[in-house]
């Protein structure tokens, strides 16, 4: 078992990552940003390093920092959490050379996946439902890429290799504007990605975000923990999410998930990680996979029991998956709002001192954030604050639970998105189930 593991993240997920270690035994080591020293895991944790100023290129980014950190207090691996450095395949391959343990994939398999052509064409081949599309890079001449297009069918969206962040995408309706667009997408990927790699897909209408959890031992055994449906996004960023995703026919449900299992073997898969699809009209359509934890893997554990980030300490340790597919019984439904600090009306960031914090509780309800009484929320970071996940018998539980938690919930000092979450929850649309991924925004836009 890991003895001591560095925590190369912030916020929410370092506390979650410090509990888990908590939970078995193992020791922790923080590094943050001279902003950070007031973090909640901070305080936790075993030793806390301050490893550089607030801005994040030369403290969470800033790799060379983050491995004397490992090396002076002595870690055996590092967590890299979500964001920052998580799927940068450079950091994991120094950090493994260095001498520690990545917790989390390869590096090949996080630049396997993080190319978004060889990723797709890697879950092609292992039998993954991808959108059907120009299957490799869109070549120089015209003529050929006006031919794939007709064969995909319009509309068509066009989209960067390297791209990420719902950036370096563009939808085209008709011939007339393809070549151009195309041009245009190429030039902009160059400049933002540093590759001018671009492909195209089938643009998609009105698609539900589904995805489906995984974990792998690394050495060819992987489990699924059932999906996720995020489809309640603003600006390509998730605002509530819930499992199971609803109203998905059983078999067609299994089915996918066999197959990113099959997937995850196949390419050797180690740790945890998350296969995201397009649904629509009962397909499931491949866009990308995620190589690290992601924010809401909180709804799947509360339906299956499975602690994620544990099984990636388990994994990390070169200990087995602590479960049995068979043996993962999925009940009950949970759903996750991200509390941000934001205006609920124009969404600019409000970071500042928080006055109050009182978290709601009671039967199925799990906070994870690290804010607290008098905690000051810094300008230089992602404004999630906090999650409030609930848990119920059914869909209808899990939501009445969650409108009681999100009016005992008080955040005072800065402004936050609670009341655009209440609001959520007690809408006609989403209370019925499977909006797509363009609803919320439309909700915002009719106001
Ligand atoms: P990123 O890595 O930038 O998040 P993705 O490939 O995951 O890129 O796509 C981001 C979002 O763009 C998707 O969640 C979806 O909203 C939209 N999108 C991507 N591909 C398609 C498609 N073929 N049809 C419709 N929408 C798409």
């Amino acid at each position: 078992m890991l003895e001591k593991v560095l925590i190369a993240n912030r916020g929410e997920i370092a506390l979650r990552i410090l509990r888990a270690c908590k939970a078995m035994d193992i020791r922790t080591v923080a590094v943050h940003s001279k902003a950070d020293a007031d973090l909640m895991h901070v305080r936790l944790a075993d030793e806390a390093i301050c490893i550089g100023p607030a801005g994040a290129s030369e403290s969470y980014l800033h790799t060379p920092a983050i491995i004397s950190a490992a090396e002076v207090s002595d870690a055996d691996a590092i967590h890299p959490g979500y964001g920052f450095l998580a799927e940068n395949a450079d950091f994991a391959e120094q950090v493994e050379e260095s001498g520690f343990i990545f917790i989390g994939p390869r590096s090949e398999t996080i630049r396997l996946m993080g190319d978004k052509v060889s990723a797709k064409d890697a879950m092609r081949k292992a039998g993954v439902p991808t959108v059907p599309g120009s299957d490799g890079p869109l070549p120089d001449d015209p003529d050929a890429i006006i031919e794939i297009a007709r064969e995909v069918g319009y509309p068509v969206i066009i989209k960067a290799a390297a791209g990420g962040g719902g950036r370096g995408m563009r939808v085209v309706h008709n011939e007339a504007a393809l070549v151009n667009s195309v041009q245009i997408t190429k030039g902009e990927a160059a400049v933002a990605f540093g590759s001018d790699v671009v492909y195209m897909e089938k643009f998609l209408q009105r698609p539900r975000h589904v995805e489906v959890q995984v974990i792998a031992d690394g050495k060819g055994h992987a489990i699924h923990l059932g999906d996720r449906d995020c489809s309640l996004q603003r600006r390509h960023q998730k605002v509530i999410e819930e499992a199971p995703a609803p109203l998905i026919d059983e078999a067609a449900r299994r089915e996918v998930a066999e197959a990113c299992v099959r997937a995850c073997e196949e390419i050797g898969y180690r740790g945890a990680g998350t296969f995201e699809f397009l649904y629509e009209d009962g397909g499931f359509y491949f866009i990308e996979m995620n190589t690290r934890v992601q924010v809401e893997h909180p709804v799947t554990e509360l339906i299956t029991g499975v602690d994620i980030v544990q099984e990636q300490l388990r994994i990390a340790s070169d200990l087995p998956i602590s479960v049995a597919q068979q043996d993962v019984s999925f009940a009950g439904h949970a759903l996750e709002c991200r509390i941000n600090a934001e205006d609920p009306q124009t969404f600019l960031p409000s970071p500042g001192r928080i006055t109050t914090f009182h978290a709601p509780g009671g039967p199925g309800v799990r906070v994870d954030s690290h804010i607290y009484d008098g905690y000051t929320v810094p300008p230089f970071y992602d404004s999630l604050i906090a999650k409030v996940i609930t848990y119920g018998e059914d869909r209808d539980q899990a939501m009445a639970r969650m409108r009681q938690a999100l009016d005992e919930l008080v955040i005072e000092g800065i402004r936050t998105n609670t009341s655009l979450h209440r609001e959520l929850v007690r809408d006609a649309s989403f209370m019925a189930g499977g909006v797509s991924i363009h609803y919320l925004e439309s909700k915002l836009e009719d106001g």
